[in-house]
């Protein structure tokens, strides 16, 4: 190849880390200044740059641009400061990404398939340079975050998502594939906005909506075989649960709002009864939100009880209550539920507020899945510490502003008894002289795992019970030092060996369920999951 097509191109790029042999070999002699930097030089000048910039959207744009530049240096960066990083390139900078991408859209990334092109949808897949895809995440762009209804302005999300998918799971960046569905938007401000890059409609629904998801998993499917990981993204609830009900028997579909989110949730739950002691059984859960995060994480938590204790689901359900923005769901609303809220509809005089419901219900749990900030009130939080010696209080509505509560309010309200983990970070947090260390149940730990387990066994379904098996994996990988500090998740900077863990898990998993493909069985999986990750160390050119 010529020197300037190197250069050009993101996946060969390194930059000045050219050796002298490939500058000679490759016809790269004056395209460079003379210094050879090796790539650990280039990362401390890159996270130098980054620091500088005391904008979150500008550090965005930084790093949007390295990885078009730079593939290699970009996830070495990544890697190497995931802490530090995750932030940067998914929540929370990627919502206001998002909502500004109208105007900071350089270079396209990722594949943009709107209505304008049904009927030729495989065609446009086919435009995709990569023939070979193992994963898709793909949004309609219905509800981004906590943010609504952004459009194709959405893209931010997929992408974002893949290139943790390549940085935590180790799934090679090539054989990543992010779509967004253009099929309008209701959103009357980027209606408006000379600057928005997606169709000036408003959202097709109905039959128009589901033959254009028909057309558009058809396609995928012919044009990428069985073993393609679909993960439905940030689609409104409406949507999401239909979806993966329709396509769950079909196609290899994860919905990373409803299931990963349960199973990291699950995870830390399990996590928590090494603090708080019993079985999951003996807890009484309340949550309140009871959309995609609520219903799907109270699914598996039932799930999980009733497979420890062979007791049945509908049995197990009753332990589990749910809030919804009209108040306790109970079985006389029954009639007026979504389907996914019927299971949770049980027998109870009705309540409408969330304090009334904790004196009523006595949970042991609580667990805030709304999306509205400042509902865990002082009220709330001190009934929880009166019915509990070590009251377990899951705040995890995104972003932080709107968070159920901080994590100093859970500390202080429960005199610092309270089990604490939130949706958005939060730092530690000093109560009486001591240090609180609060989790971050980040659907991060789990999904990127998860995905490498399916892909390198060649699993052709998603099954719960390889969701149990993420959750078990990722909870044993809490050690002693982690809960002496009241840690229910391990920390991120182990997230490449977590992953490694989680997907040997879901593939056993897999294999023992008879839905992976790849055969014989590699004998040591996590080694072998080790051995599949991407790593980003520049390659030689000879
Ligand atoms: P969703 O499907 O739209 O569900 C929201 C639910 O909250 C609905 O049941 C809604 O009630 C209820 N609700 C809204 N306002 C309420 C109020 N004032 N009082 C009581 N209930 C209220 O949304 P989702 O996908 O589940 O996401 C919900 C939140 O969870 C978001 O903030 C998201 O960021 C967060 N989340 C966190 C994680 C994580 O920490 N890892 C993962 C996923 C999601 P109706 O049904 O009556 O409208
Ligand atoms: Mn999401």
């Amino acid at each position: 190849a010529s020197g300037n097509s190197l250069l050009r191109d993101p996946r060969y790029n390194k930059g000045l880390a050219f050796t002298e042999a490939e500058r000679d070999a490759h016809y790269l002699r004056g395209l460079l200044p003379p210094v050879i930097m090796p790539q650990e030089l280039q990362e401390k000048r890159l996270m130098h740059n980054l620091r500088n910039y005391k904008v979150p959207l500008q550090r965005y744009m930084a790093m949007m641009d390295l990885q078009e530049r730079n593939e290699r240096l970009f996830y070495k960066l990544l890697i190497d400061n995931v802490e530090e990083l995750l932030p940067v390139v998914y929540t929370p900078t990627v919502g206001e990404a998002c909502q500004k991408y109208g105007s900071i859209f350089r270079r396209p990334q990722g594949l943009y398939i709107s209505l304008k092109e049904k009927g030729k949808i495989l065609e446009v897949l086919k435009n995709w340079p990569e023939r070979s895809i193992q994963v898709i995440v793909v949004t309609d762009g219905e509800r981004i975050l906590g943010l609504g209804d952004l459009g194709t302005q959405g893209m931010g999300i997929p992408v974002g998502k893949l290139s943790l998918y390549t940085a935590l799971g180790g799934v090679r960046p090539s054989v990543c594939l992010p779509i967004t569905l253009d099929v309008g938007t209701n959103n009357q401000q980027l209606l408006d906005d000379e600057f928005y890059i997606g169709l000036r409609q408003r959202r097709a629904t109905g039959q128009e909506y589901d033959e254009f998801l028909d057309e558009f998993m058809a396609a995928v499917k012919q044009n990428y075989g069985e073993k393609v990981l679909v993960q439905f993204e940030d689609f409104a609830n409406h949507n999401a649960f239909k979806l993966l009900t329709k396509y769950g028997t079909t196609h290899l579909v994860f919905n990373d709002d409803i299931q990963g989110t349960a199973s990291v949730v699950l995870a830390g739950l399990v996590a928590a009864l090494r603090l708080v002691g019993g079985n999951l059984a003996d807890h009484t859960f309340l949550f309140l939100g009871a959309g995609e995060a609520g219903t799907g994480i109270a699914e598996l938590i039932a799930l999980e009880i009733s497979k420890k204790t062979e007791v049945p689901l509908e049995e197990v359900r009753k332990k589990i209550w749910l809030v919804d923005s009209k108040g306790l769901i109970v079985s006389s609303r029954k009639e007026s539920l979504q389907h996914f809220k019927k299971p949770w509809a049980h027998d109870h005089e009705p309540i409408k507020d969330l304090v009334d419901a904790v004196k009523a219900i006595k949970p042991t749990v609580l667990i805030g899945t709304s999306g509205v900030g400042k509902t865990f009130t002082k009220d709330v939080v001190e009934a929880m510490a009166s019915l509990n010696e070590k009251p377990l209080i899951l705040a995890l509505s995104n972003p932080t502003s709107q968070s159920e509560c901080t994590a100093e309010e859970a500390y202080t309200w429960t005199e610092g008894r309270a089990i604490f983990a939130s949706g958005s970070p939060f730092d530690p947090v000093e109560y009486n002289g001591k240090v609180y260390v609060p989790g971050q149940a980040n659907n991060a730990y789990i999904f990127p795992g998860f995905g490498l387990g399916i892909i390198m066994s060649g699993t052709i379904r998603v099954h719960d019970d390889l969701l149990l098996a993420a959750s078990e994996a990722l909870a044993a990988q809490v050690t002693e030092e982690n809960y002496a500090k009241g840690l229910i998740y391990p920390p991120f900077s182990d997230i490449r060996k977590i992953s490694a863990n989680i997907a040997a898990k879901v593939a056993a998993k897999a294999y023992d369920l008879g839905l992976a493909t790849r055969l014989p069985r590699p004998k040591d999986l996590v080694k072998y999951a080790e051995s599949c990750m991407y790593t980003p160390v520049y390659r030689n050119y000879r």
